[in-house]
């Protein structure tokens, strides 16, 4: 049975609880780190670091492989001697402050490992002293980490981009993901917000990331045999950032509009070869600018991005496309309907698509087909002339797909393609299926 710790060893694990509340509350705002939830298990007895009360700290995302981890997702520090102000850490801001020792950081993720609370970490940090003695301290924890306790579990650092190379060179041997801010949509609102932002210097280090995870990629293309093990071997075999480099934009915080925002996302996937583009919407802070909005933008201009951008990467949409689709809407994407439906709107000339003669680009464009729906109907068409109850069978939603597709019965749902009425039709039934809940 563990004996109840004295007062002297209790105080400086609550005095590591009390940084552990203030950086991982801290660390909320970066939306890297997919999905933030919360696990329920705790230290009941009271004692020890890993104790995860409400999931502190604890945030899901995704391996290259699709596995879905935990990660400890923290600050260094939230002291910041950058002024940028959408930030809460911001040199001005009356955040309490906190900063983590190298030590502790590792402390902590490999008690909340060894616990099984996490699979890995998400370290950031505001910018104390210089960009490189940052960028020293994040690498000096994913160092130890590996070399010295054998740390096999996922870590993603969030990278200075004003670092020096050389230790942007370090860092992507020690984690398996990258990411630098992009921070804003634009150079203009950079300069506005956060003057102490370069956005040259933040391009110029991503290339440099391409550079290393490119030129790694080639080694392990050479020697296919290479697995990635303990800290020596990934070294020696040059596995650099395995799982790629990711980015955020902050959305909402200037007036750039949402084909300006994809624009942007879509430069950054080419040119840099990013995993992801996350999308933040800026929430008011206290004691914020007056060149700041007092609103957040809608929650759902969000999920309308991330829609946008999946057309632009999985669906063979490009940014005429996405123009035409935001249109109407003066360059921001219609929140009453998906972006993919917007375009089919705004196309209807392209519609009604066969669905049993229809390439797969064409297919991929019906609204209410995703990429496995398409997948299903190849397949399906191969045996049969596809009519709209196989369709349902296939476990496709008709109720959206119907006003788009030809098959091989009559569909009376194609009499409304031509309506002004349509896009309505798609809101009402939205309304009436939430009336139901
Ligand atoms: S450098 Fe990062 S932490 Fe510091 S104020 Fe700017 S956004 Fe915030």
């Amino acid at each position: 049975m563990k004996q109840p710790q004295s007062q002297s060893h209790q105080q400086p694990y609550q005095k590591l609880q009390h940084k552990l509340a203030i950086l991982a509350d801290a660390a909320k705002y970066d939306a890297s780190c997919a999905s933030s939830g919360s696990i329920k298990r705790d230290s009941s007895n009271g004692t020890g670091i890993g104790s995860t009360s409400g999931g502190m700290g604890i945030c899901h995302s995704y391996t290259p492989d699709g596995r879905c981890v935990s990660l400890l997702k923290i600050l260094l520090t939230n002291f910041c001697i950058y002024d940028c102000q959408y930030c809460v850490n911001r040199l001005s801001s009356a955040v309490e402050r906190a900063r983590f020792q190298v030590d502790e950081v590792i402390k902590l993720t490999l008690d909340f490992y060894k616990r099984n609370y996490i699979e890995g970490l998400f370290l950031s940090s505001g910018i104390i002293q210089s960009s490189d003695y940052t960028m020293e301290q994040l690498v000096s924890v994913a160092k130890d980490l590996r070399e010295k306790h054998d740390f096999r579990g996922y870590i993603h650092l969030k990278t200075i981009p004003e670092a020096s190379p050389e230790l942007l060179q370090q860092a992507g041997l020690y984690a398996d993901r990258l990411s630098i801010n992009i921070e804003l949509p634009s150079k203009a609102a950079l300069s506005n917000l956060a003057p102490e932002k370069n956005p040259q210097t933040i391009h110029q280090s991503m290339a440099q990331l391409k550079e290393h995870i490119d030129e790694s990629k080639e080694y392990r293309a050479k020697k296919s045999d290479i697995i990635i093990s303990d800290a020596k071997s990934r070294k020696s075999k040059y596995i650099y950032s395995p799982a790629g480099q990711s980015t955020q934009m902050i959305v909402g915080a200037d007036d750039s509009v949402d084909t300006k925002i994809l624009t942007l996302s879509n430069h950054l996937y080419k040119r840099y070869d990013m995993r992801r583009v996350y999308y933040s919407a800026f929430s008011p802070i206290p004691f914020a600018s007056k060149n700041l909005p007092t609103k957040s933008p809608p929650l759902m201009r969000e999920h309308r991005l991330y829609q946008a951008d999946w057309l632009l990467r999985f669906y063979g949409f490009d940014l005429n496309d996405i123009h035409s689709a935001a249109a109407p809407t003066h360059g921001m994407l219609d929140l009453d309907i998906d972006p993919k439906l917007a375009w089919a709107l705004a196309n209807r000339d392209v519609f009604p698509i066969n669905v049993n003669k229809a390439p797969k680009e064409l297919l991929l464009r019906i609204p209410g087909v995703g990429v496995r729906g398409v997948e299903k109907i190849i397949q399906a068409r191969q045996f049969k002339a596809l009519r709209l109850d196989d369709l349902k069978k296939l476990r496709i939603s008709i109720k959206k797909v119907a006003h788009f597709v030809e098959t091989a019965d009559p569909n009376t749902e194609l009499k409304h393609l031509d309506s002004v009425l349509l896009k309505q039709l798609f809101i009402d039934s939205k309304t009436e299926q939430l009336a139901l809940f």
